[in-house]
C-alpha cells in the first residue's frame, strides 16, 4: 500500500498512538526527525505546535499537513512514527516499506540555524543535562534576558522539552544565538570535558555521602521486620519473588524487579512515578526493601547513584515544614559536610536518583495537586512535598518508586503515573518456595506444604505472603488440628494469636482454650492501642503513647508490636504492629471484647464511617495527631480516604470473630449476650449493605438480561460474609438478588476472593453468567469456584492466568452442571493440552452453546483434538479462537469437523496463520452449512486464490452475512475487484 493511503487508513489508530498516554513527547520526537530531515520546513513546525491547542489537535495537524505534502513525506512520517513509538502503540499499524534514509542531514548546514534544525534530534538529547549551561552561556551572551531562561526552565517541562524550547528561542534570536549554543555542545564533547551526565565523576564529598547512605540503607534493609520478635530471619534467606504484572493489560511477559523502574509497560513517558500496588500483605514493604538491599549491595538499579528510601506511615509524624534538601538529609541519611554541593548534584542529576515512598495509602492525607511547590528549596507540609514530588512538579526528572493498596489509589493520582506494576502475592510454585525456605527441615516443609495442599481454602490464602508467613509460622498449630485446619483469614490470624501468646508461657498451662483469657488484659490493651490508631490513622506510637495506653514492656515483647525502623535518628524508641493486618486483627478483638465500645461502632465501621467522634477518649498518639483542633479538623476531613481500606480489613475480622464457630472463644472473657448481641449487629449490616447493591441495580432495558456491575464494596461485603461461615446468613443475603449476569470485572479477584464467592454464590435461585475478567484467579481461583458452578450459566475468565491445570479441573466440574452452556478464557495460558478437556466437554454436554479460546497458545495440533469434539456436538453456536496458531492443518480440521454442524453461527479465526488452503477448507464448509453467518478472518495471509475460493462457495449460501478478510495477503486492487464480485466479503 502506498505512503500516502497507510497514513489515511490509519489516521484513528496513528492519532491513539501518539496521543494516548497524554504526553506530547512521542508527537514532538515526529517533528524533530521531520525538521532534521526538511520534510517540515520551520512554518509547517510552527502552525503545528500551536501553544495551548490540545495535542490531538496539533497531532491531527500533522497528518493533514504530511498527508498533503504527498508521498514522501507520508513514507518519512511513517518511518519516524515506526522509530518514535515503543512496540506496544506500534501493535497493529502497518509501516511503509520503503526504506527511507533519516540519517540526520548534513546538505543544507550552511547557517547555524540550519544546523539546529538539520540535527534537531541528536542535539535534543545531547541538551539533557547542560540546558542551564547553554542558558547562562546565552546571558553571558547577551543573547538571552533572564525572562528567557526562565521560560525554558519553566517546571511544567519535561528535561526534553526544555531541549526543545530552548532550541526554539535560540532559533528565534539568530544565527549568533545559534553558533554560541552550538559551540557550548561543541566544548563539552571534547575529551576532558564529557557532556554525557554518566561519565562524570561526582565530587569526593558527594562519593562519602552515597556510601554512607547506601551502607545505612543496607543496615535498614537486611532484616525482615515481621521477625523481629521471633527470629532474625535475613531477607536474603527468605526473601521470594512475588508475582509482578503490569496493571494496563498487554502481551508482556512476567516482570522481575529491574522492570519496576525499566522500560515496559510505560504509559506516560512524562511522568516519573511508579506505583507498585498490591492488597494488603501482597508483600510491597518487602519488594522495596529487596529493591533497597540489591541496590545498596551494588546489584540493582545501578543507574542509580543515590537512593532515598521513605516510608509514609513514618512521614506521618514530620509536622514540620520541611524543604525537599530537609527531606532527604533529615529523613534519610545526613551528609557530613559539604551539604548544598551534594545537593546541587542531585539537583543537577535528577535522572541518576531515585525516591522510594513505602505504603502511600498510609498516608494520613489523601493525594491530591492542588497545592503546587516547584521549588527544592522552599518549605511545604510534607505530604504537599510528597504529592508535588509524585507529580513531578517537584525534583522532575528524579524516578519515584511508590507502594500502595490499589483501591487506594485514586483516578487523580492515576493521571501522573509512569505505569502502574501489580504485585499479586505468591505463585504456587512461590508458596513452595516460601515454604521451604522458611523451615530449613525438608521434613517439616513437606509437611506443611502438605497440610497446604489439602485444604484448597488455606492454599487460596497463602498466595497472600502475610498469611503464608503466619501459616508457616504456626506449622505446629497447623500440623496439629487435622480436620480443623483454618479455613478463613480470621482463622489464620486466631492462630497466629494463640502461636504467640502460648509462646510467652512457658509454662505452657494454657491448654485448651484458656489461653486467652490468660492474656485477656494484654490483648485488650493492644486491641485499644490498634483501635485507637485506625480510628485516627496512626501506625506509628512513642513509648509515651503506650504507657498512656498501660501497654507495658511485657505486652511489647509479645512481638505483635515491633520497634519501628527509622533512618532518621529524629525519632527515638517508636513502636508499630508489625503488620498492618495485625493492627486491624487487634483492632477487631477489641471490638468484640470490650465492653467499653460505643453501640454504634459496629454499624459505623459497616458502614465505613469515620469513627473518630465515637465513644473514647483520645489517650495517645502524641506523635501522630497534629496539635491544634484546626490542624486536627483538616487532617480528619483529608484522612477519609486513607482509612477506608483498614476499616474494611478491620471489619472483616470482626465478621470472622463474631461468627458462631469462635464464640466459646470468648466465654470466660466477655458476656456472652454482648457477644451475641454484636453478632445480630453484623449479621443486620451485611445483609444491609448487601440488600443496598441489589437495590442499586437498574431494572434492565426491555429484552435484555438483568446484569449487575458488582461495586467495589461488594467483594468485601462477601468476604465478610464467608468469614461469618453461616451459610443461613449467605442462603438470606443471596436469596433476594434476581438477576442473570454478575459482573466483576477489575476487581482484583484473586483466590482468596473466589473461595468467598463461591460460599455465597451458591445459595443463588436461579443461574446466572460469572464475568470475572481481568482478575487474578488463576488455577487455585479455579478450584474454589467449582462448589458455585452449578449455579453459573457461563462463565467468563478473560485474562486470569488461567492454565491447563485449571482448565482441567473446572472441565471435570462443569460437565456435571445442567445449565453452563458458555465460557470465554481470552488471554490465558492455555496451550494442546487441555484441548482435549475441551473436545470432551462438547462430546458431553449437548447444551454448550460458546467457546472462546482466544488469545492462548493454541496450535494445528490443539485444533485437531477440538475438532474431534466439535464433530459430535450439535449445539456449539459461537466458536472464538482469534489470536492463536491454528495455521491451515488446524484449519482445515476444524473446517471438516463442523460442516455437520447445524447450530454454528459465529467462527473466528482472526490472527491465526491462516493461508489459502485453510481458506479453500473454510469455502467448504461455507457450501455446506446452513447456519453459519459469520466468518471472521481478520489478519491471516490468505491470497487471492482462497478468496476465490470462498467467493465460489458463497454462491451456493443463503446464510452466511459477512466474511471478514482485512488484513490479508491482497493487494488493493484484489479486494477492489473480490468485493465487486462478492459483496459479502469485508476487506
Ligand atoms: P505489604 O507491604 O504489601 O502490606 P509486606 O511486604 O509488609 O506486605 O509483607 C508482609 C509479610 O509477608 C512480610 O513481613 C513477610 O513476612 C512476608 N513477605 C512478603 N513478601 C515476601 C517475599 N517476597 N518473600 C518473603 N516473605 C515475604
Amino acid at each position: 500500500m502506498l505512503a500516502e493511503e497507510l497514513v489515511l487508513k490509519q489516521r484513528t489508530k496513528i492519532l491513539h498512538a501518539l496521543c494516548s498516554s497524554g504526553s506530547a513527547e512521542h508527537l514532538e520526537r515526529v517533528l524533530d526527525i521531520l525538521l532534521a530531515q526538511g520534510a517540515l520546513i520551520w512554518e509547517d513546525y510552527q502552525n503545528i505546535q500551536v501553544p495551548g491547542r490540545t495535542l490531538y489537535t496539533n497531532a491531527r495537524q500533522l497528518l493533514d499537513l504530511v498527508y498533503t505534502k504527498g508521498v514522501d513525506t507520508c513514507g518519512l512520517f511513517l518511518h519516524a512514527l515506526k522509530l518514535v513509538l515503543p512496540e506496544a502503540q506500534a501493535v497493529g499499524l502497518s509501516f511503509s516499506e520503503s526504506c527511507s534514509n533519516l540519517e540526520e542531514n548534513d546538505e543544507r548546514q550552511s547557517t547555524s540555524n540550519q544546523t539546529l534544525l538539520a540535527q534537531r534530534p541528536s542535539l535534543v538529547h545531547k541538551l539533557q543535562g547542560c540546558v542551564d549551561g547553554v542558558l547562562e552561556a546565552l546571558l553571558d551572551s547577551g543573547h538571552f534576558s533572564s525572562a528567557d531562561c526562565d521560560e525554558v526552565r519553566l517546571p511544567i517541562y519535561t528535561p526534553t522539552q526544555q531541549a526543545r524550547r530552548l532550541l526554539d528561542h535560540v532559533r528565534s534570536r539568530g544565527d549568533l544565538a545559534a553558533s554560541v549554543l552550538l559551540q557550548y555542545i561543541h566544548q563539552k564533547q571534547e575529551p576532558g570535558f564529557p557532556l554525557n551526565q554518566r561519565d562524570l565523576t561526582p565530587p569526593k564529598e558527594f562519593l562519602k555521602y552515597q556510601k554512607k547512605l547506601s551502607s545505612s540503607v543496607s543496615a535498614q534493609a537486611c532484616f525482615l521486620s515481621t521477625y523481629g520478635g521471633t527470629s532474625h530471619m535475613s531477607l536474603d534467606d527468605i526473601y521470594t519473588d512475588g508475582e509482578l504484572e503490569l496493571a494496563e493489560v498487554n502481551a508482556h511477559g512476567p516482570l522481575g524487579l529491574e522492570d519496576i523502574v525499566g522500560l515496559a509497560g510505560i504509559v506516560n513517558e512524562e511522568a516519573d512515578t511508579v506505583l507498585v500496588s498490591g492488597e494488603a500483605g501482597s508483600g510491597k514493604s518487602t519488594l522495596l526493601q529487596r529493591l533497597h538491599l540489591l541496590w545498596a549491595r551494588g546489584l540493582a538499579l545501578q543507574d542509580f547513584l543515590l537512593l532515598f528510601p521513605f516510608s509514609c506511615r513514618r512521614l506521618n509524624s514530620e509536622h514540620n515544614e520541611l524543604s525537599v534538601q530537609e527531606l532527604l538529609f533529615q529523613h534519610c541519611c545526613w551528609p557530613d559536610r559539604n551539604q548544598e554541593e551534594i545537593f546541587q548534584f542531585i539537583l543537577d542529576h535528577p535522572h541518576q536518583i531515585l525516591f522510594t515512598f513505602d505504603g502511600l495509602d498510609e498516608l494520613k492525607q489523601s493525594f491530591t495537586d492542588e497545592h503546587r511547590v516547584c521549588c527544592p528549596t522552599q518549605r511545604a507540609p510534607v505530604h504537599v512535598l510528597l504529592f508535588n514530588l509524585i507529580q513531578g512538579s517537584l525534583m522532575k526528572g528524579v524516578q519515584k518508586v511508590v507502594t500502595g493498596r490499589s483501591e487506594a489509589v485514586s483516578p487523580l493520582l492515576k493521571k501522573h503515573l509512569r505505569k502502574e506494576v501489580v504485585l499479586k502475592g505468591f505463585s504456587p510454585a512461590g508458596i513452595d518456595c516460601f515454604v521451604r525456605k522458611h523451615h530449613r527441615d525438608p521434613t517439616v516443609a513437606a509437611k506443611v506444604l502438605e497440610s497446604m495442599q489439602a485444604n484448597t481454602a488455606l492454599l487460596g490464602l497463602c498466595h497472600s505472603p502475610v498469611l503464608c508467613w503466619i501459616v508457616s509460622q504456626c506449622h505446629k498449630e497447623l500440623l496439629g488440628c487435622g480436620e480443623g485446619s483454618p479455613k478463613t483469614i480470621t482463622d489464620v490470624y486466631l492462630m497466629i494469636l494463640q502461636h504467640f501468646l502460648q509462646h510467652q508461657s512457658p509454662l505452657k498451662s494454657t491448654m485448651g482454650l484458656g489461653w486467652l483469657q490468660e492474656h485477656l488484659k494484654t490483648v485488650l490493651l493492644l486491641g485499644q492501642l490498634a483501635f485507637e490508631g485506625i480510628r485516627s490513622t496512626c501506625y506509628i506510637f512513642s513509648g509515651t503513647d503506650l504507657e498512656a495506653c498501660g501497654v507495658t514492656e511485657k505486652d511489647i515483647c509479645m512481638v505483635f508490636l515491633i520497634k519501628s525502623k527509622d533512618m532518621s535518628s529524629t525519632h527515638s524508641k517508636c513502636y508499630e504492629f508489625s503488620h498492618v493486618t495485625l493492627q486491624c486483627f487487634f483492632a477487631a478483638l477489641f471490638i468484640v471484647l470490650s465492653s467499653n465500645t460505643n453501640r454504634s461502632v459496629i454499624p459505623k465501621l459497616f458502614e465505613l464511617e469515620n469513627m473518630r467522634e465515637t465513644g473514647l477518649t483520645r489517650v495517645c498518639f502524641g506523635a501522630c495527631l497534629p496539635s491544634s483542633d484546626q490542624q486536627q479538623q483538616a487532617s480528619e476531613k483529608e484522612s477519609k480516604a486513607a482509612e477506608t481500606p483498614n476499616l474494611q480489613i478491620t471489619a472483616m475480622f470482626v465478621s470472622g470473630l463474631l461468627s458462631q464457630r469462635h464464640q466459646n472463644l470468648w466465654l470466660h472473657c466477655c458476656p456472652s449476650a454482648a457477644v451475641e448481641k454484636k453478632a445480630r449487629q453484623v449479621a443486620k449490616c451485611l445483609s444491609k449493605g448487601i440488600q443496598k447493591h441489589f437495590r442499586s441495580i437498574p431494572q434492565p432495558v426491555q429484552g435484555e438480561k438483568k446484569s449487575m456491575h458488582a461495586m467495589p464494596d461488594f467483594v468485601w461485603l462477601i468476604k465478610c460474609l464467608y468469614e461469618m461461615q453461616e451459610s443461613q446468613i449467605a442462603k438470606d443475603a443471596m436469596s433476594k438478588l434476581e438477576v442473570d449476569h454478575l459482573k466483576l470485572t477489575y476487581c482484583n479477584i484473586g483466590p482468596v476472593e473466589c473461595t468467598a464467592l463461591a460460599y455465597v454464590l451458591q445459595h443463588l435461585r436461579n443461574p446466572v453468567g460469572l464475568q470475572l475478567d481481568n482478575n487474578s484467579v488463576g488455577d487455585v481461583g479455579v478450584e474454589q469456584l467449582l462448589p458455585c458452578m452449578h449455579i453459573c450459566n457461563s462463565l467468563y475468565l478473560r485474562n486470569n492466568n488461567i492454565t491447563d491445570e485449571g482448565i482441567r479441573k473446572l472441565i471435570a466440574k462443569v460437565i456435571q452442571c445442567d445449565s453452563f452452556q458458555k465460557i470465554a478464557l481470552f488471554n490465558n495460558k492455555l496451550t494442546d493440552a487441555c484441548m482435549q478437556d475441551f473436545s470432551y466437554l462438547l462430546k458431553t454436554k449437548q447444551v454448550f452453546i460458546s467457546l472462546r479460546l482466544g488469545n492462548n497458545n493454541i496450535t494445528a495440533e490443539g485444533a485437531k483434538q477440538l475438532a474431534e469434539g466439535l464433530k459430535a456436538n450439535q449445539t456449539l453456536a459461537y466458536l472464538g479462537l482469534w489470536g492463536n496458531r491454528i495455521g491451515d492443518a488446524g484449519t482445515e480440521a476444524l473446517a471438516s469437523s463442523l460442516e455437520k454442524s447445524n447450530s454454528l453461527v459465529w467462527l473466528s479465526l482472526v490472527g491465526n496463520g491462516v493461508g489459502s488452503a485453510g481458506a479453500c477448507a473454510l469455502a467448504n464448509l461455507i457450501r455446506k452449512s446452513t447456519s453459519l453467518q459469520e466468518l471472521w478472518l481478520t489478519e491471516n495471509c490468505i491470497t487471492r486464490m482462497g478468496v476465490e475460493c470462498l467467493i465460489q462457495a458463497l454462491k451456493h449460501n443463503t446464510y452466511v452475512t459477512s466474511v471478514w478478510l482485512r488484513n490479508n495477503d491482497l493487494s488493493l486492487e484484489d479486494a477492489e475487484e473480490m468485493k465487486q464480485l462478492e459483496s459479502r466479503l469485508i476487506f
